[in-house]
């Protein structure tokens, strides 16, 4: 895989699809949609955004697909439709640029557990495995140190990365893939690492949303489908303040996971 930008893209406007809300809709990654649209709004950029349901067809001429974070049931069902679609494949192949939320980049490894702990195989757009660990799950703030992305145009740097996580699963980076970032508070992927890169499918375990929170990862995808020259730098107080508040909860472990209530029935 490659990281060519998209060739198909309409001079107009630029397509956003996301990708099965009924059944990737848990954790409030839908908001990654608006923080995009707005984003090329803000710069006269017109866009198409459209969200296609479990059993509808999966365009594969689309410049940007989300996927966002859910339950371990509808990940299998999510898996296995857009497996027969293959439009999403499709649509990689071509260059379009994904970002996977949890569950989202799960499904697009190779490999992901299911409710039961059982290996499933994922949609092999993403070089990752994702396993049950014996190990707590990852719940609470999730911050990076300094990330990076390399798109087309080059190396965009992130800065920090921050946001919220909640999975059972662990995710090992495959030999072709990079991640986004180093995990300075939380899990991430497990091993150190956050999020998951290969050609132009990006994954992570932020929630937040997580482009509300990181607008140069935002920025970061769009430049990789619209090129540098039309991409004005936009400045927003409220989201500095945001994230320079999240910052500080994370670091302070603010939300720092807690005792399940199994937990504390099991030792009173
Ligand atoms: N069900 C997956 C897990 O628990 C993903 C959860 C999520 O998307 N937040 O690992």
């Amino acid at each position: 895989m490659t990281s060519t930008p998209p060739t198909n893209r309409a001079e107009s406007a630029v397509r956003i699809v996301s990708l099965y809300p009924d059944l990737l809709g848990t954790y409030g990654d839908g908001g990654n949609a608006l923080v995009l649209s707005r984003r090329l709004e803000w710069r006269g950029i017109e866009v198409e955004h459209i969200s296609v349901d479990a059993g509808a067809p999966v365009p594969d001429s689309a410049d940007l697909y989300l996927v966002g974070g859910g339950e371990d049931g509808p990940q299998v069902q999510a898996t296995r439709e857009l497996d027969q679609s293959q439009g999403l494949h499709r649509a990689v192949d071509k260059g379009a640029v994904v970002l996977a939320v949890c569950a989202g980049m799960q499904i697009l490894g190779h490999t992901f557990p299911d409710a039961t702990g059982t290996s499933r195989s994922g949609l092999g757009l993403l070089d990752c495995e994702t396993v049950r660990v014996d190990r707590p799950r990852a719940v609470g703030e999730l911050l990076t140190t300094n990330a990076r992305l390399t798109t087309a145009h080059g190396v965009v740097e992130l800065g920090q990365l921050t946001g919220f996580e909640n999975h059972a699963g662990r995710t090992i980076p495959g030999p072709t893939s990079v991640s986004l970032g180093a995990v300075e508070v939380g899990e991430g992927n497990g091993d150190g690492s956050e999020g998951v890169v290969t050609g132009t499918v990006v994954g992570t375990y932020l929630h937040g949303p997580a482009l509300a929170r990181n607008p140069r990862l935002a920025d970061a995808l769009l430049e990789w489908i619209v090129g540098p020259a039309v991409m004005i730098p936009l400045h927003d107080p409220d989201v500095d303040a945001l994230r320079t508040e999240r910052i500080a909860a994370a670091r302070d472990h603010e939300l720092a996971p807690r005792r399940s209530w199994r937990d504390i029935l099991r030792r009173s």
